[in-house]
Parts: C-alpha cells; sequence; structure tokens
C-alpha cells in the first residue's frame, strides 16, 4: 500500500483535479520529489526559489506537523496519509473575565426560549446566564459571519458585535443567508443587527460600520470576551490575530475556499496562533480569495457553524475547543480531518520574545502594500488612454467566459486562467501584456506564470474590471 497525499482544492488545478496522489513510503522529501516530478507545474507553489518548502505551506504526516518530527526528513510509512496544508484566505488568563455586567437573571420569556439549553447539563441555568453575561466580537459578516452571528444570537450570547463596512451585492446571496434580494445596496452590519434583534430581542448587537485596521483594532477587541474571525483577507488575518494575541483573546478562526474548511481556535494564553501556523503570508496573487476562486454556498454555512459551535464552547468554558488542532473539513469527499498544531517558540508575536508588540501596517505586511507590486501595477485609467491611442498590447482577460459575458473591456481577449498554460502558443512572448481580472488575484497569478515562462513585459490592471467599473465606465456591469 502506497502513500498517500491529499492535495488541497486550491491546488487541484496543476494536478488535473486530482485529490490525491500516491507515492512509495519513503521520506517526505522524496514524496514530495513525486509529486512534484509528476505535477511540476506544482513546484512554484509548495517550494521558494532555493527549493525549501514555502512558509505557508504546511505538511502534515497523518495529523502531526512534520515540523515537530523530523522535518522533511520525516518518514511516512505504507498506508500513511501525508496533507498539504496551504494558508487560505477565504475568523486572558485560564478562565475568561466576563466583561458584561447585564443582570445575571433569566425572565420567564428567556426560560422558555432557553430551555433546550436548560435541559442539557453542561449548559444549565448557569450555562445559559453566562452567555447572557458574555460577548463576542464578529469580523466579516459575510459567508460565515451569517451563520456564526445568527447562532450566536439565537444561543443568547448577550452582547454581539458585528465589524464590517460593505454593503450587501447580488453575488454575496448565494451564501450569505443572513440577507434578502431587497436588502441589496444595504449595510451588512445594519441589516444583520436588524435580523438578529428580530430573532433574539434580549440580545444587543453593536455594529461597527467600518473597516478593521491597525487603528482600531485594539480597542474594538478589548471589549469582547471572544473574537470571531469570518474575514476573507490575509491583511486582515494577521490583524486580527495579532490584536487577539496583544489583547489576551481567543480567536476563533475559519477560513473556506471552494470545497475546503479551516477551523481552529488560537489562544496565545493556552496554544499557539495564526502566525506560530503560517509565520508569513503568500505572496499577492498566489492564493486566491472565494471572489477569485469561488465558494460552495453551503460551505460557509457548515464551517460558520463549527465557528459557532467553538466559539460558545469557549464562552461556556466546556469540551476542548480547537485550541492547538486544526480542523479541516472537504465537502466533496465529506470528510474531516484534525491536525495538531505547535506552539512556535519563535512566533514574533506570541512567543517569548516577540518583536511585534503593537499592531503594524498588514498590507505591508502581505505585499500589498505600495512599494511590493507598483512596479507590476497599470492603473485602469492608463489602459483606457492606451486603448484609445492604439497602442500596440495585448489585454489579456483570465477570467471564466461566464464572467466575461457578464462584462468586458472592449479590445480586450479572453483566455481563462485555467487555460493559459495549455494555450500559451497562442501569446507572444515579446508583446507587452497586461492582464486583468476580477479584483487582480488570478491576474497576479498568471503574470507571474508569464514572466517564469519568458514573457519579459507583463503587467497587471490594478483592481480588475471591478476597479475599470468603478473609475472607468460605470456602465459596465459589476458582479
Ligand atoms: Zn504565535
Amino acid at each position: 500500500m502506497p502513500v498517500r497525499i491529499r492535495i488541497p482544492s486550491a491546488l487541484r488545478r496543476f494536478t488535473s483535479n486530482n485529490a490525491y496522489f500516491e507515492a512509495p513510503a519513503g521520506s517526505v522529501r522524496d514524496i514530495l520529489r513525486h509529486l512534484l516530478h509528476a505535477h511540476p507545474e506544482l513546484k512554484p507553489h509548495l517550494l521558494d526559489a532555493n527549493g525549501q518548502l514555502r512558509n505557508f505551506v504546511n505538511i502534515y504526516v497523518n495529523e502531526n506537523d512534520i515540523r515537530s518530527l523530523q522535518g522533511e526528513a520525516t518518514h511516512a510509512k505504507e498506508g500513511d496519509e501525508v496533507l498539504v496544508v496551504p494558508a487560505i484566505a477565504g475568523g486572558a488568563g485560564p478562565l475568561l473575565r466576563m466583561q458584561t455586567a447585564a443582570s445575571t437573571e433569566l425572565s420567564r420569556d428567556e426560560l422558555v426560549r432557553y430551555s433546550r439549553h436548560l435541559l442539557i447539563p453542561e449548559v444549565g441555568v448557569e450555562g445559559q446566564k453566562r452567555l447572557k453575561q458574555s460577548s463576542a466580537l464578529i469580523i466579516g459578516a459575510g459567508g460565515l459571519g451569517s451563520p456564526l452571528a445568527q447562532y450566536l444570537a439565537a444561543a443568547g450570547v448577550g452582547r454581539i458585535g458585528i465589524v464590517d463596512f460593505d454593503t450587501i451585492d447580488l453575488s454575496n446571496l448565494q451564501r450569505q443567508t443572513l440577507y434578502t434580494t431587497d436588502q441589496v445596496g444595504q449595510s451588512k452590519a445594519e441589516m444583520a443587527q436588524r435580523r438578529l434583534e428580530a430573532m433574539n430581542p434580549n440580545v444587543r448587537v453593536e455594529v461597527h460600520r467600518e473597516r478593521l485596521t491597525s487603528a482600531n483594532a485594539l480597542e474594538l477587541v478589548k471589549r469582547y470576551d471572544v473574537v470571531v474571525d469570518g474575514t476573507d483577507n490575509f491583511p486582515t488575518r494577521y490583524l486580527v490575530n495579532d490584536a487577539c494575541v496583544l489583547a489576551g483573546k481567543p480567536n476563533v478562526y475559519a477560513s473556506i475556499y471552494r470545497f475546503e474548511g479551516q477551523v481552529s481556535v488560537f489562544w496565545a494564553a493556552k496554544g499557539p496562533c495564526y502566525r506560530c501556523l503560517y509565520p508569513t503570508p503568500p505572496p499577492p496573487g498566489l492564493v486566491p480569495s472565494c471572489a477569485e476562486g469561488g465558494v460552495l454556498g453551503v460551505l460557509p454555512g457548515i464551517v460558520g457553524s463549527l465557528q459557532a459551535n467553538e466559539a460558545l464552547k469557549v464562552l461556556l468554558r466546556i469540551g476542548e475547543p480547537l485550541i492547538g488542532r486544526l480542523l479541516l473539513f472537504d465537502a466533496l469527499d465529506a470528510n474531516f480531518v484534525t491536525v495538531k498544531l505547535r506552539k512556535n517558540p519563535d512566533c514574533v508575536v506570541c512567543g517569548p520574545k516577540p518583536t511585534v508588540t503593537t499592531l503594524i501596517d498588514y498590507e505591508d505586511f502581505c505585499g500589498l502594500g505600495s512599494s511590493a507590486t507598483d512596479e507590476f501595477l497599470v492603473a485602469p485609467q492608463e489602459v483606457k488612454h492606451r486603448l484609445e491611442r492604439h497602442e500596440d498590447f495585448v489585454l489579456l482577460d483570465v477570467r471564466e467566459p461566464f464572467e466575461y459575458e457578464l462584462a468586458h473591456i472592449p479590445g480586450s481577449r479572453l483566455v481563462p486562467m485555467n487555460e493559459v498554460p495549455k494555450r500559451l502558443g497562442e501569446l507572444d512572448p515579446a508583446k507587452e501584456t497586461i492582464v486583468h481580472c476580477h479584483h487582480g488575484g488570478r491576474a497576479m497569478q498568471v503574470a507571474g506564470f508569464l514572466r517564469s515562462k519568458g514573457f519579459q513585459r507583463v503587467r497587471v490592471m490594478d483592481g480588475g474590471i471591478a476597479a475599470w467599473s468603478e473609475d472607468i465606465d460605470p456602465s459596465t456591469p459589476t458582479y
């Protein structure tokens, strides 16, 4: 029986969509060599320029991180499963100090409302009062935030904060079940508040209609007992993590992509933090977000419910929260796997000698700041001028055909991202190529790929067709 390597869905386009690869038993290094020999396009995603395993890719043999074993020399024997787990974008002391001083007594209505909780010995009247006195900050009222907010409100968490500056878009409704069609264009945080207060008037919902930033994160996080991270981008992930470590708060984390979800509880006082798991973020564009890669509508429902479960366990102080463990869920094979996480003794934020002691610039940290990508980016305005002057360049649209049909820039040429490698012959390496997609993530990936194939003059249109629609031509539909 060989060793089975499980390929995460973010990387399956490099393995002809195969979820598994089999290799003979041996060291992780040899097994990866077999994998990369069979699927060479995976290489830049797993290894850096020096052939070292990338920082944002973790490898597990069964449930153990190879960093806690013998690294790449770790032996995987017949029947073992090797997991490749990349970071994906697309949510105190030993006891919590409850911060709300609301009445601790339960009213008659509340006794009826929560009767199914009161019947469980692990919750009971004491547990229900504890929930009433507790508070949770939900960051992001989107796909994960929808089930999260609803279950925490229904369960009677006394004070719920919702941070979201966004408005409801038609394309959100496939998974964001907090909202209705007639609310398109309205504030997510405000509509969420309306829905939750209608569901349970005993709960106070606090709306923070603002972007979470290094300037406001720490103050916000300090005001709640538990933080639930339902965001979809790396800068906010690291910001939430660092704010929680600095404030000593538990961070109930989840992320989703296509059919896969990850859930954990990062709580520096008791276990590892997000940075222990992924010390550095992936370079921009290498890991697509849900907006770029898509997500099965029910997935955030499942994963956000798991997050709500962890938040309630932390608040009730029952069970075994996912501290020091990462739960991986694959909706396609309906498979749950849990791997062990370790605290990194050299962690820059939760280790004994932290170098990150205040919140930093997370856009910059994630390579999205001005300096890192400026020369790579072209403003939509410049693209417009050059199209008008009929300059000689290719405006390459790497979105899917259905997106092209929804909206496209006249003069652009469609080659969907996944078809670029096999249709490379249609493109001229000597010609200047400006790549664009919906927001920019896929375009960055394709641009990197084209550069690796000898295209010298490749750049990316900043902000994709979404920015084009906003800045240049409002008649271009958004989606
Ligand atoms: Zn850490």
